[in-house]
């Protein structure tokens, strides 16, 4: 009778690319036999691995540990460990030990992605609460010392002036999460037209001037000289990231600062970008600011000074990514910490006519 084990079907079945990886060690977990891909992930040479320890080839404790219970038990025992370089896959590991002759079969499934997602769940649910707690705890202790009944008339219409905008930023909060998630979802469809960039760059300076001019900030509108083109977007959509940025540059600017609205043309792009001379973004955020509930340091001044004036959850700028993701654009940002930031925004620019 033919070893199953050594059948050209287990053969085919411990090298194909992209499933599980199957190694077979013996009862002293030595391995029998394991495909290329279980070689690439103990970053051995090919076949090298037969005839080495788990351990040796591996270096991984748990995975040595599973596999020897299983040999002493003789029972199927299923198991996580964490592989690979520096031991950052993780994987679901079975180890089935094989009849009469001995040995086991151990199997490794990749779940590092899962895992990943499992942790991102868990971050948004975590900010999310973060963020409607802060409000909510407010609202309740104004709601509770106008209820006592004890406060003056002026003090009442302060405190029901505080209830009404905390329940606005939560109102905010809602709609950027909600839109957000539409964007994600791929639920949005972008309605794509030619547009002419002067005149996008003309509605956001428009849009945004009066909120900039209550905050004693200028804003300008960067001359653009050069041939013309049209840049590819939906001009709702890009509209709402340019101003998002623009209202960032606001918010972070100080007092007598000025915010720069402008565009130009590079290498199959249009690129949309606001700049200002405010707090800045230090080197160790600017990676991350474009997740979402991504800030910096709370504790900045000018920040502060920001959040009571805006809300701040931390959404805007992965609406603006997802945004240019949405139109096969990108986002960036040129900044440096107390003199200024500039963000931008590229989007397709059409072909010459
Ligand atoms: P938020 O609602 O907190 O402004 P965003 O996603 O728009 O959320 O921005 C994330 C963080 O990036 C902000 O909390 C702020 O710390 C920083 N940031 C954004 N734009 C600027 C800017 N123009 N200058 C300095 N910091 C900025």
């Amino acid at each position: 009778m033919i070893d199953p084990l050594a059948s050209a079907a287990f053969t085919a079945l411990l090298e194909r690319r992209g499933g599980d990886l199957l190694l077979i060690v013996d009862d002293s977990l030595r391995i029998l036999r394991a495909g290329p891909e279980a070689a690439v992930l103990a970053e051995r040479p090919d076949e090298s691995l037969a005839g080495m320890s788990l351990i040796a080839a591996f270096g991984s404790a748990p995975l040595d540990s599973l596999a020897r219970e299983a040999v002493a038990t003789r029972a199927i025992l299923i198991g996580e460990a964490e592989l690979g370089h520096l031991g950052e896959r993780q994987f679901a590991v079975d180890a089935v030990p094989l009849g009469q002759g001995g040995g086991l079969l151990i199997s490794l499934h990749d779940i590092t992605a899962l895992r990943r997602m499992e942790r991102v769940r868990r971050d948004f649910v975590a900010n999310l609460g973060h963020e409607l707690r802060t409000p909510l705890t407010s609202i309740k202790l104004l709601a509770e010392t106008l209820a006592a009944g004890s406060v003056d008339p002026a003090t009442t219409h302060d405190f029901a002036t505080q209830i009404e905008r905390e329940t606005d930023h939560l109102a905010q909060l809602v709609d950027e999460l909600l839109d957000l998630s539409m964007i994600e979802s791929g639920q949005t469809r972008l309605a794509i037209e030619a547009l002419d960039p002067d005149e996008v760059v003309a509605g956001c300076v428009e849009r945004i001037r009066p909120v900039a001019e209550r905050r004693d900030v200028s804003v300008r509108l960067l001359p653009h000289s050069g041939p013309k083109l049209h840049a590819l977007a939906d001009p709702g959509r890009l509209g709402q990231a340019l101003l998002n940025l623009a209202h960032n540059a606001v918010k972070y600017s100080h007092h007598g600062g000025e915010v720069r609205i402008g565009w130009e043309a590079l290498e199959g792009v249009v690129r949309f970008s606001v700049a200002d001379d405010g707090i800045g973004v230090p080197d160790s955020h600017k990676a991350r600011i474009f997740e979402r509930f991504y800030k910096v340091d709370r504790s900045r001044a000018r920040e502060k000074d920001a959040e009571q004036l805006g809300g701040s959850a931390g959404i805007g700028l992965a609406i603006v990514r997802h945004i240019a993701e949405a139109h096969g654009g990108s986002v960036g940002l040129l900044s440096e910490e107390g003199l200024g930031s500039t963000f931008w925004i590229d989007v397709p620019s059409a072909p010459d006519a």
